[in-house]
């Protein structure tokens, strides 16, 4: 059993995921695999009114972390649960990198999501300047002890690899490079040690995600440590989104 959870980014209106979800669950009878969809905001009660044909959890962004004030435009997590969403991406790079989050502030909104009985898909990676510099580890290391700081709940977090060099870029004449295997696995088993120092025993999901694809699924999911996918680009395509969660080894 994988988690296989799309991130759908800035695409489908209701309209659109609807059509989506009409097609997958002619191609997905009973995924052997624990699947969400992370929605945009004004798409999630269309998710949301099809879990039960579909079986895919619920699943936000981003959050607010405060609980109300004067923050025009944001939604927070007791807002989410009322519309059903079980899961929400936190610290995804893009928000990092185009919208100035901090890991203090990836911090309090891993609190505020667990706090509301959210689980909290954390995402950590380096960008390949940084790789290229060696510093890959450190990055880590810093997005994880600020992200994770005073985080004590093991049981309502995901956290997600994602280096930002593998991420699509949305344009299918430039495809993003596939990190190795090995640097799949260099990168996820630093994760899982950080998170056995600071949970103690753990059952912590550790997803790949980075042009996660039905190509190359099988090879990722057999590596030591990884326990899914977060799935941008091929997540929209109702084909390839039900390849994935019909999954099995
Ligand atoms: C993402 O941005 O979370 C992601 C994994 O995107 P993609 O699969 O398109 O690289």
């Amino acid at each position: 059993m994988k988690i296989m959870a799309g991130n759908w980014k800035l695409n489908f209106t209701g309209t659109e995921a609807t059509e989506f979800l009409t097609q997958y669950k002619k191609l997905v009878k009973d995924s052997p695999n624990k699947v969400v969809i992370c929605a945009p905001f004004t798409t999630l009660s269309t998710l949301a009114r099809y879990k039960k044909e579909t079986g895919i959890i619920t699943g936000a962004q981003n959050l607010h972390p405060a609980l109300k004030g004067t923050f025009t435009g944001e939604v927070n997590a007791k807002m989410l649960v009322d519309s059903k969403v079980e899961v929400v991406i936190v610290g995804h790079s893009e928000r990092r990198a185009i919208f100035g989050e901090t890991d203090e502030f990836v911090n309090q909104k891993v609190k505020a999501a667990q706090e509301s009985g959210l689980i909290a898909i954390l995402c950590v990676g380096e960008t390949s300047a940084e790789r290229e510099a060696g510093e890959t580890f450190s990055i880590l290391q810093t997005q994880l002890e600020g992200s994770l700081k005073g985080v004590t709940n093991a049981k309502n977090l995901w956290v997600a690899y994602e280096p930002i060099w593998a991420i699509s870029t949305g344009d299918p004449n430039k495809p993003s490079p596939i990190p190795t295997d090995v640097e799949i696995m260099e990168a996820h088993s630093f994760i899982r040690k950080f998170l056995d120092k600071q949970f103690g025993k753990n059952g912590i999901p550790i997803l790949y995600g980075g042009s996660a694809n039905p190509n190359n699924m099988n090879t990722i999911f057999k590596l030591k440590n990884v326990d899914g996918a977060l799935i941008g680009g091929a997540s929209l395509v109702a084909e390839k989104f039900a390849a994935m969660a019909n999954w099995h080894e």
